[in-house]
């Protein structure tokens, strides 16, 4: 199902037009307008999914080794020497657009940290008690 106010639905089904660099019958692969390295990739299905809880299973089991073959793609033409897969969902999460994509950002020798954060400090005590509520509610 698409949702006709959606724009990565749009683009998905190249009614609007985009930097594709890859495409199959389920998913279309583009460059993002905003990079956070050179080369970002954002890998869109071609039906609506609002985030990662919405993704069928069927779907999701080929996300990851898209995100893999784009990768690998990227290490030989870019040069990058790695690269993260990353996957928004929430507002809080930093999600801004909401059809399911998963970023595939080139990393490169040298250059800044993206995806990074300082550790913080849990006891074991505060971790048994995080983990039961989370297992509770599985
Ligand atoms: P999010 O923050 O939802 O995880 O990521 C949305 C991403 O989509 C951002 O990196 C943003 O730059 C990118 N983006 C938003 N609108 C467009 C668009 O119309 N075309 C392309 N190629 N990228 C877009
Ligand atoms: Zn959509």
């Amino acid at each position: 199902m698409k949702d006709e106010s959606c724009i990565f639905c749009k683009i998905a089904n190249g009614e609007i037009p985009s930097s594709t660099i890859y495409e199959d019958e389920n998913f279309r692969v583009i460059l993002d307008l905003g990079p956070a390295s050179r080369g970002h990739a954002l890998i869109l299905p071609k039906e609506h999914f609002a985030d990662v809880c919405a993704l069928p299973d069927g779907w999701a089991a080929k996300v990851l080794p898209l995100g893999a073959k784009i990768g690998a793609a990227m290490k030989k033409a870019l040069g990058c020497t790695g690269f993260n897969l990353v996957q928004n969902n929430g507002v809080s999460a930093g999600q801004t657009v909401f059809h399911f994509h998963m970023h595939v950002i080139p990393r490169y020798d040298g250059a800044l940290s993206i995806v990074s954060w300082e550790p913080g400090k849990a006891s074991p005590e505060e971790l048994a008690e995080l983990a039961k509520e989370i297992k509770d509610a599985l």
